[in-house]
Formats: structure tokens, sequence, C-alpha cells
């Protein structure tokens, strides 16, 4: 089976999600793929797509591209489809794919496998699950036998697998200059340069059980132990005692860490949308019958203003052995 990889880069950044498409499209096609980059000065960073699986890297280095816009990257990602005729196109669910991907499935009139969670192929079908109905249930689906199958990958779910590959091919790719009906007039990235809660590996997050803003440094003092990205309940969030970037959930961003630490936090299902596939659940809560339970791997039952420092402590002591 043929694959081509869409790339994301954010500011001369190859995004981490991408890496996992990948990887996965490398594993599932047994051989090196194709991937496409778009952007402005991006071209250096083909060669390292190697290592990740891919075998030729088509490269739209553009000026008009250096911010993303949907008709520009959408047009790399089409004009590399038409040089490889691909069977399947991966693109990370990142906020970028996200955007990415419908537009390109609707030109080419087929649909999108989106936020899979994992793949496999069946006789040269894509066979995708996805969680449907806030997490509580998955969906097997596929491309109902559409020659050109579109698949978005859920952040942190599939590993980026990097191997000892000969550096890949780049191609470049020739685009008929576009004119996008909106284009991005600026970026405003927040002041503080906390970890993203969508790739963290760790998340330690606070809900109304930390009771007020002024008791963010119980939790800030875990998450710093754990090296964490910091997130947060809609609760707090629209209570205004943190920023919605941090938001984990339904409305919020949709994370698969390898350690979710909930502190203060019921387990609302809309939560539970949000992080209910993290691979190890930690609950600290003041109730025993809060649904956070419910889903969590380990749990402390307490006040998690004696919890949470006994747990940062006892992370210190681990790490310091
Ligand atoms: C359309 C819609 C979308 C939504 N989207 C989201 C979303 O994206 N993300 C999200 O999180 N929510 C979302 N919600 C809101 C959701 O329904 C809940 O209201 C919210 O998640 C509750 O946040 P919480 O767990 O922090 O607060 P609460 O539900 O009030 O829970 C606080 C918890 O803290 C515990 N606690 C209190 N004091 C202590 C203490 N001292 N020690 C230990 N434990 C203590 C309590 O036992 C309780 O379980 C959405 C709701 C709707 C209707």
């Amino acid at each position: 089976m043929k694959f081509l990889v869409f790339i994301e880069q954010r500011e001369g950044k190859i995004r981490k999600a991408s890496l996992e498409a990948l990887s996965v499209a490398r594993r599932l096609a047994g051989e090196p793929v194709a991937a496409v980059l778009a952007g402005r000065g991006v071209a250096a960073l083909a060669s390292g797509l190697g290592r990740y699986g891919a075998g030729v890297v088509h490269v739209a280095d553009r000026e008009e591209l250096a911010l993303y816009s949907n008709k520009g990257y959408v047009g790399a990602l089409d004009a590399a489809a038409k040089k490889e005729s691909p069977d399947a196109v991966l693109i990370a669910a990142t906020a970028m794919g996200k955007d990415v991907a419908p537009r390109f499935a609707a030109r080419n009139d087929v649909s999108v496998l989106a936020d899979v969670m994992d793949l496999r192929v069946e006789e040269g079908r894509l066979v995708a699950w996805r969680p449907v109905y806030s997490g509580k249930a998955r969906a097997e689906v596929d491309c109902g036998g559409a020659a050109l199958q579109v698949a978005t990958t859920r952040p942190n779910v599939f590993p980026a697998q990097a191997g000892d590959a000969p550096e890949p091919r780049i191609e470049t790719l020739d685009l008929p200059a576009v004119a996008p009906r909106a284009r991005v007039v600026k970026i405003e990235t927040s002041e503080s340069k906390e970890l993203d809660v969508s790739e963290a590996d760790i998340i330690v997050s606070g809900g109304r059980g930390i009771k007020g803003p002024e008791n963010w440094p119980l939790i800030r003092d875990l998450q710093q132990a754990l090296g964490a990205a910091l997130g947060a309940s809609r609760a707090v969030v629209d209570a205004g005692w943190i920023d919605h970037q941090h938001q984990v959930g339904q409305t919020g961003k949709v994370v698969s860490p390898t350690l979710y630490v909930a502190c203060g936090i019921s387990g609302a299902i809309q939560h539970l949308a949000g992080m209910g596939t993290s691979k190890v659940i930690v609950a600290l809560n003041k109730d025993p019958e809060a649904p956070i339970f419910k889903v969590a791997t380990y749990g402390i039952v307490g006040d998690i203003f004696q919890t949470v420092p006994e747990v940062a402590k006892a992370v210190r002591a681990a790490k310091a052995e």
C-alpha cells in the first residue's frame, strides 16, 4: 500500500505528531513512504525525515507559505498526491491537520477517518478505530473502498520511531501561484513558554478542588517534579483561574499522554472525553465516589492539599535515587 504523509512544521520545527504519522505509515507500508512539507525556508528540515520513514519528501518552500494558509498548504498536499498517486494519506490530527484534511478530502471527493487511535491494513484497506460519543464507545471505520483513503492520527498515540535510514530523496514541488481567500495576518504566541498539553507525555491537571487560583503553586509543584505540562478542567478555566489553552476535554484539548494526573477533578464526561485515552491515569480526589476513579489506573482518596505535596515529595525522592 502506498502512503503519503503531510508533515506539519511550525516556526521551522517539525511537529512530533507528524513524525508519529510518518512512523505509522512506514510500519504499515513495510518500506519508506512519501512525505510532503510546506513552508518558507523548510527545505533543510526534509533530510531529517528519513529516519522516521520518509523515502521521498516533496517540498514546497515558498515565501507565500511562510504562514499557514489552508489553500496554500492543501495545494502543496494535493500537488504531492498528484505526483505520488498514494492509496492513503495520513495527517496528524493537530489543529492544522484538522483544517488540512477535510479540504484535501473534499477536493478529492473522499471522506476522512478522523482522529484515529489505531490503524491497520486489511486487503489494501485502511481500517481504524476512533473514539465516539465523547469516548464512551469505539467505532471501527474504513473508507468504504475509496481509491484514496485519508486519515488523521491522534497525537501521542502512535510512537514516533526513528531508525537508521538513508537520507530521503528531495523533490521540489512546482506550485501555481496561490491567491488565498483568507490569510493569517499575525500570530501571537502565548507569553508563557509552557509545554503544550496536546503534545506532552505527562500532564498534571487541576480542577475546582484546588479552591482558588492562589493555590496553583500546589499543582505546579507536582507538575515541575514530574516535568509535566499543566492541564485544567473547564470549571477552573470558566472561573478565570487559568487560560483556556490549558483546558482538557470536549471543548478543550484532547490529550493522550503516558501519564495523566487529575487533582481535584470530578471526572465529568466532558473532561473524560479529552483525557480518557491516557495510558496511565492517577486521580487524587477527596470523594471516593467521584467518577474520575472509574477510569483511573491508580487513585488516592484524600484532601489534595495533603496528598499532592506527598506525591511530589515521593516523585522527587524517586528521581533522586
Ligand atoms: C457542552 C459542555 C462542554 C464541556 N467541556 C468541558 C471540557 O472540555 N473540559 C472539562 O473539564 N469540562 C467540560 N465541561 C464541564 C464539565 O461538565 C464539568 O462541569 C467540569 O469538568 C467540572 O470540573 P471540575 O471537575 O474541576 O469541578 P467539579 O465537578 O466541581 O469537581 C471538583 C472535584 O474536586 C474534588 N475536591 C474538592 N475539594 C477537594 C480537596 N480538597 N481534595 C481533593 N478533592 C477535592 C471534589 O470531590 C470534586 O470531585 C463541559 C460541559 C458542557 C455542558
